[in-house]
């Protein structure tokens, strides 16, 4: 799995893209929440929760239809009134794509363990074709060499990529508005000079 440092920083560059309103402190803490909230089957292991079970790692809580509940959750508790003109619907889509981001990351990783993506329907489990990301030590391996390794390898893979997605919305406002200046100018070019 990518660290959750990764996984908060994909959400947050998500979040960024979705609004540039102000918005509480609260809409922020629950999109980190969602994007690291799956992680927690990892408890399993200590209640003798194998991998292969639907409750393991990478079981249902990494599945469309945990997303979907936790978003429902996430709205009816922590979004009752809208926010800045934002819905409860769109929040609904919002914190589902947030927490779903988390098993598509993970479904990128070059570990041996994939996805149960479709729980509770099925527990098959599944990797995407591409896979860049290095799976990530837990605990204190992740402070090692092996562990720096990582890191940059998750610079190159989720955190660029995030920036670049955080700054879309900006990136597009400023290539249409040099393609529309572009425009007009080369239509002051074509117009005959007895017409100024
Ligand atoms: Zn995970």
């Amino acid at each position: 799995m990518p660290s959750s440092f990764s996984h908060a920083v994909a959400a947050v560059a998500f979040g960024r893209a979705y609004t540039k309103r102000a918005l509480p402190p609260r809409f922020w803490i629950c999109t980190v929440a969602c994007a690291l909230i799956p992680d927690l089957d990892i408890l399993g292991s200590r209640f003798g929760i194998g991998l292969d079970s639907m409750l393991g790692h990478r079981g249902i809580t990494h599945s469309f239809f945990f997303a979907l509940l936790l978003s429902g959750l996430v709205v009816l508790f922590a979004f009752r009134q809208p926010v800045s003109g934002i819905s409860q619907r769109a929040l609904f889509v919002y914190f589902f794509a947030v927490t779903a981001s988390h098993p598509i990351l993970d479904a990128l990783v070059d570990g041996d363990w994939g996805v149960a993506f479709f729980a509770p329907l099925t527990s098959t489990r599944y990797f995407l074709p591409w896979r860049p990301i290095h799976s990530s030590p837990v605990g204190m391996g992740f402070f090692s060499a092996t562990g720096a390794t990582v890191i940059m390898n998750e610079v190159v893979w989720v955190w660029l990529p995030s920036l670049v997605v955080s700054l879309a919305p900006w990136l597009g406002k400023q290539w249409l508005t040099r393609r529309q200046g572009s425009r007009f100018s080369h239509e002051s070019d074509l117009i005959p000079e007895s017409d100024i």
